[in-house]
């Protein structure tokens, strides 16, 4: 490969909105098997919605979303940003907030410890709340458990979108012989059913953000060298782990400097391009 050839390659990316790190990164491209990508924000638009509120005994529906709401106005994950969105009045105050990755956050509201999580971070879930959960699952939905103190109070039921042209890309990537897999820290039922949805078989759910990393790794031992597709702050130490990291434009920077492809447009079929426009550079200059 002479660099001359490679850095055309890199050049012709730009115009197609794709950046590409360096010649290396043509040269990773070619020899990737797999191509693991994260569920929201990458195959989905990541733009959650509140479709469901279900109340535990004393409180309302109101109730739970404005102590959700309050608890979460300081988080940027996609879920705390719908729950704000779906509550019409102004937040509470919040005396403290916490942020715990890939399990929800944690917050004092007008001296009350408000907590919005995971359904299985939530010991002794009573069974009107066990049910919306179930529910909102088997619905391919991703539920959060809000507590007040020690005691579960309601169930948040969001929705996500599947982006237009998912499906179309997954079934490029299978036709350059690359098998996704869809990687999460969701539920599995939800990534399931955004799996069957655009036409992946393999799916890798309940991921938390420090297991990305050893999911990657698992990929490399059992198919080779791995691709991994990401946006968020959680994604950025699988990208680097991955043979060849892309990045979402849209996403956070720590995922765009990991990475060793960035796409400009929150598409992934600009990485199908990505991955086109690498073989056909290395096949130009043979
Ligand atoms: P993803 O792969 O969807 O980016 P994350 O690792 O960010 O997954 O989150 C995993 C799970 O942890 C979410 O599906 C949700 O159940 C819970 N979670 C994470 N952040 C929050 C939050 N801010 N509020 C409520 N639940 C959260
Ligand atoms: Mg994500």
């Amino acid at each position: 490969a002479t660099p001359t050839a490679l850095l055309v390659g890199t050049g012709r990316g730009a115009s197609l909105g794709v950046i590409i790190a360096g010649p290396d990164v043509l040269e990773r491209a070619k020899s990737v098997r797999v191509i693991a990508v994260d569920k929201t924000g990458t195959v989905t638009t990541g733009e959650l919605q509140v479709v469901g509120v279900t109340a535990g005994g004393g409180v309302t529906e109101a109730d739970v979303l404005g102590w959700a709401a309050a608890a979460e106005a300081s988080s940027e994950h996609p879920l705390a940003q719908a729950i704000v969105a779906a509550h019409p009045d102004a937040p509470r105050p919040v005396d403290s907030f916490e942020n715990v990755p890939g399990e929800g956050v944690r917050a004092v509201v007008d001296g009350v410890a408000v907590r919005v999580s995971r359904p299985d971070a939530v010991a002794d879930l009573p069974t009107d709340l066990l049910q919306a959960v179930d529910a909102s699952q088997a619905r391919g939905q991703t539920a959060v458990v809000v507590s007040r103190g020690a005691a579960p109070i309601g169930v948040v039921s969001l929705a996500d979108t599947v982006k237009p042209t998912s499906r179309d890309a997954i079934a490029r990537f299978a036709e350059l012989g690359l098998t996704p897999v869809l990687l999460t820290g969701d539920n599995e039922r939800a990534a399931r059913a955004v799996a069957d949805s655009v036409g992946i078989s393999q799916v890798m759910a309940n991921v938390r953000p420090d297991g990305k990393v050893a999911a990657i790794r698992a990929l490399q031992e059992t198919h080779g060298r791995v691709a991994m597709v990401g946006d968020g702050v959680n994604d950025a130490a699988a990208l680097a782990a991955a043979d060849l990291g892309i990045a979402m434009g849209s996403g956070t920077d720590a995922a765009k400097e990991a990475a060793g492809i960035v796409v400009m447009r929150p598409d992934l079929m600009l990485v199908v391009d990505a991955l086109r426009l690498s073989r056909s550079t290395l096949r130009t200059i043979r």
